[in-house]
Formats: C-alpha cells, sequence, structure tokens
C-alpha cells in the first residue's frame, strides 16, 4: 500500500482525535457514485454524504468539469477590489433560493466561518443602532455552530467543549432545547403552523429569557428544524415559527444556520421553509459545492446590510484570504444546477421512503430507543454509546460506511442513493444489533 499510516497516525490529527492513542482510520483510494473504495479493496456504500455534503456523490462528471474548466481560467484571485463570474453567478443563485428578502451575501470560507460573520453582523448591526450593550446571543440548548470560538459559543453548552475553553469563550444565553417532536403527517402541518401558540410550554422559557435580557441580545441563533451534531433532534416547525415572532416581538435578529440542514437535505431547499419563515441573517455551506470543496455563505436583508454600513465602520468587517474563491464558486454553482436537473426534491423524498422502510422495523430492537426519518436523513437512537472502533470496523466489514457518535447511528446518505443503497446501509444497522 502506497500509503504511509504510521506517519498518519503519529503525525495527523482527524477530527476529535488523540494523536497518542487514535482510532484507526481506513485509507481511502477513490470515491464514486456512493462508494467509497478503501486502499485495501473494500468498496463501502456511503451513507454519511461526508458529514452532510456530497449529495450528488463523488466523482461527479458535471462537478469535475466546473472545477477542471475553472481552474484553466484562473484557480484563485483575491476578492478585495477585484470580482468575478463564478462569486457573481453563485450569489445570484443564492439569492434566488433562498427565503424570500435575504439578498446580501457574505461568501466565508468554512461553516464555522460563516457562523462567525453572522455574529458579528449581528453585533454591528446594534452598534449602529447605538446599542453597543446588545451583544450577546440567545439559543437553545444541544445546538452545533461550528468549532472557531464564537461559534462555540452558541453550541451546547454541556456538549459543546465549554467546559474547556470556559475562560475563554463569551457566556451567552441557553434555553432548553425545543421538544424533539415534527409532526408524522406533514399534510397536517400547515393547520398546526396557523394554531402557533406562544404560551406552550416549551416557549415559556426563551420568552423570559427575551424578556429579561432583549436589551443584550443581538440575536437568537439556532438550527432551523434540526439540530444536528449535538444530537440529531427534529422539533416542530411551529417553534421556528415563534421565534422568529418573538425576535420581532423583542427587537433582536433571528440567525438560521442551515449549513447542515440547506440544500434540501430536510425536504426543503431550506429547513426555514417549514415554519414559512425568513431569518435576518442564514448561513449556507456544506452540501454548497456538492462536498467538493470548503464553501460557505452568510445571506442577510437589505435593513440589516444597510445599517451595518450606515454605522460607525461604514463596511462589514471581515475578508479572508480565500473569500469567493472562484474553483469553490463554480463547482457550487454547477452542483445548485444538478440540484435542480436531478430533481433534488424527488430524490429526497425517495431516499426518505426507503429509510423509513428499512429503518422503521429496527425500532423493534431492545436496544432502540428511537427511530426517526426527516428527508434524507435518517437517526437510530441507541440505549447505550456505541463502542466506535468495533462498530466502525464492523460496518467496513459490511461494505458500507457509516460513523456513529455516542448513542446515535445515523444515515444522510446522498440524494443520488438507490433504494439498494439504503436497503444495504440499514441492513448493516440492523446486523450489528443483531451481533
Ligand atoms: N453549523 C452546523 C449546523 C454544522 O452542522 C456545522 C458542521 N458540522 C457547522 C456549523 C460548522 O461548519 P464547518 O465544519 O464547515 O466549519
Amino acid at each position: 500500500m502506497s500509503i504511509d499510516l504510521e506517519f498518519d497516525r503519529k503525525h495527523i490529527w482527524h477530527p476529535y482525535t488523540s494523536l497518542t492513542n487514535p482510532l484507526p482510520t481506513y485509507p481511502v483510494k477513490s470515491a464514486c457514485g456512493v462508494e467509497i473504495t478503501l486502499e485495501t479493496g473494500e468498496v463501502l456504500v456511503d451513507g454519511m454524504s461526508s458529514w452532510w455534503a456530497a449529495v450528488h456523490g463523488y466523482n461527479h462528471p458535471k462537478l469535475n468539469q466546473a472545477l477542471v474548466e475553472q481552474s484553466q481560467q484562473m484557480s484563485h484571485v483575491m476578492f478585495g477590489g477585484l470580482t468575478h463570474k463564478p462569486a457573481v453567478d453563485l450569489s445570484k443563485k443564492l439569492v434566488d433560493l433562498a427565503p424570500n428578502g435575504l439578498e446580501k451575501v457574505f461568501l466565508a470560507d468554512s461553516g464555522s466561518v460563516s457562523v462567525e460573520v453572522a455574529m458579528k453582523m449581528a453585533i454591528q448591526y446594534w452598534q449602529s443602532e447605538h446599542k453597543q450593550d446588545k451583544c450577546r446571543f440567545l439559543t437553545v440548548k444541544n445546538g452545533y455552530h461550528g468549532d472557531t470560538f464564537a461559534a462555540m459559543s452558541v453550541c451546547d453548552p454541556v456538549n459543546g467543549m465549554h467546559t474547556l475553553f470556559n475562560k475563554t469563550i463569551n457566556q451567552h444565553l441557553f434555553a432548553n432545547a425545543p421538544t424533539p417532536i415534527f409532526p408524522k403527517d406533514k399534510n397536517e402541518l400547515d393547520e398546526q403552523l396557523e394554531k402557533a401558540d406562544l404560551a406552550q410550554d416549551h416557549l415559556i422559557e426563551i420568552t423570559q429569557l427575551l424578556k429579561a435580557h432583549h436589551n443584550d441580545i443581538a440575536a437568537i441563533i439556532i438550527e432551523p428544524v434540526v439540530q444536528g451534531a449535538g444530537g440529531m433532534r427534529f422539533y416542530h416547525p411551529q417553534y421556528l415559527k415563534a421565534l422568529r415572532q418573538l425576535a420581532n416581538q423583542y427587537n433582536v435578529l433571528l440567525i438560521a444556520d442551515e449549513i447542515a440542514t440547506g440544500f434540501g437535505r430536510t425536504g426543503k431547499m431550506f429547513a426555514c421553509e417549514w415554519a414559512d419563515i425568513t431569518p435576518d441573517i442564514m448561513c449556507v455551506g456544506k452540501a454548497i459545492t456538492g462536498g467538493y470543496m470548503t464553501l460557505a455563505a452568510t445571506l442577510t436583508t437589505s435593513k440589516v446590510a444597510e445599517q451595518i454600513c450606515n454605522g460607525q465602520a461604514g463596511v462589514f468587517m471581515h475578508g479572508p484570504t480565500f473569500m469567493g474563491n472562484p474553483l469553490a464558486c463554480a463547482v457550487a454553482n454547477a452542483s445548485l444546477e444538478l440540484l435542480i436537473e436531478n430533481n433534488w426534491k424527488e430524490q429526497v423524498a425517495n431516499v426518505e421512503n426507503w429509510l423509513n422502510k428499512y429503518l422503521q422495523p429496527i425500532a423493534e430492537f431492545a436496544q432502540v430507543e428511537d427511530v426517526r426519518v426527516l428527508g434524507a436523513i435518517g437517526v437510530v437512537e441507541l440505549k447505550e454509546p456505541v463502542p466506535m472502533e468495533q462498530i466502525q470496523a464492523f460496518f467496513v466489514e459490511q461494505g458500507v460506511w457509516i460513523r456513529p457518535f455516542g448513542k446515535l447511528v445515523y444515515l444522510m446518505p446522498p440524494f443520488i442513493s438507490e433504494e439498494k443503497h439504503i436497503k444495504k446501509l440499514a441492513g448493516a444497522i440492523e446486523a450489528w444489533l443483531k451481533n
């Protein structure tokens, strides 16, 4: 094998791992469609879309072509004082696709950075109104928004590394997480949304926090409808709709972190659409490039943008070196075109049906706490945490790539997956439970 795994083990950090006692990593030779081929010859059906990103599968001819063609024009130029077609085309597409009113685009280089940008936008917005005290954030427990400092400060305080970085991160306000209930019958959803009631139990606490602290709060930040890395919890869109109303009522902005949910994953282009709301600021990332490379964006309204620019600084204070990278924008343009060409809605609906068909029976196992499916997301929540090393090796033996965490064994397969792929992924989970 040509890859030096010993060097990898000794010198290279992988996500959230030890360098003195790392778990095994599996060397990948190539990936194509929904399959990942290991250096050791195994071919694995991908159940993760490389963390929500590779929605069209790997090694896609159209995405490859976009990259090659763009590299022959220019791979990168600075975005300060220069602009280019890939960035303009992409921003147009994002404005067209996003909920109405989000029409100003900041191209960031990763999801976490787009969250930092969103939080800075909210703070600069209130500074322009001479409300310097409005610089805290209100969020809910079980959230996840990224690993940089501001993003970390609004992640779940228990799961989210707060104890480690307690003295360095800013202290924000946390309400209990929304009740993890998504209506089973989606046709009833509209009716239930009409009846959205601010007096519901799970809103009382967040309302009280707003009442007490709104003079210090810049924005509410939340993952719409699906709390991802903080527990793969799906909550009722009514809650999101109520947050929109509360944000208006208490004069704070609403930031929607659509980094995981955006671009069709939940069955809507953006999860905010489940509640029919427009946030003041929205972060997108991950699937934006079809999983090819890192790119994210923070969108906002004209009102927020104008106010920021009327303020003391006169500009928005952020500008990364690789902002608007043409290669990333070109592949994102191709990926967004593919979503439409491939009829993503039908693809996601099919995946959702197959996830239901093959995962729901798993709920019968004694070790299983809950099985839930929304769009192209399927979650098997177990009663006990899984032994990572063993389960990972087991799944590889079964010919699938599934990467559980804690008690959660979950699937977010590429949208191009076929029934046989979902069956194989679910079959491997079932085999583990029978094992
Ligand atoms: N927000 C959410 C909801 C996410 O799921 C993630 C990534 N898991 C991030 C932010 C951070 O994005 P990135 O890893 O690209 O920095």
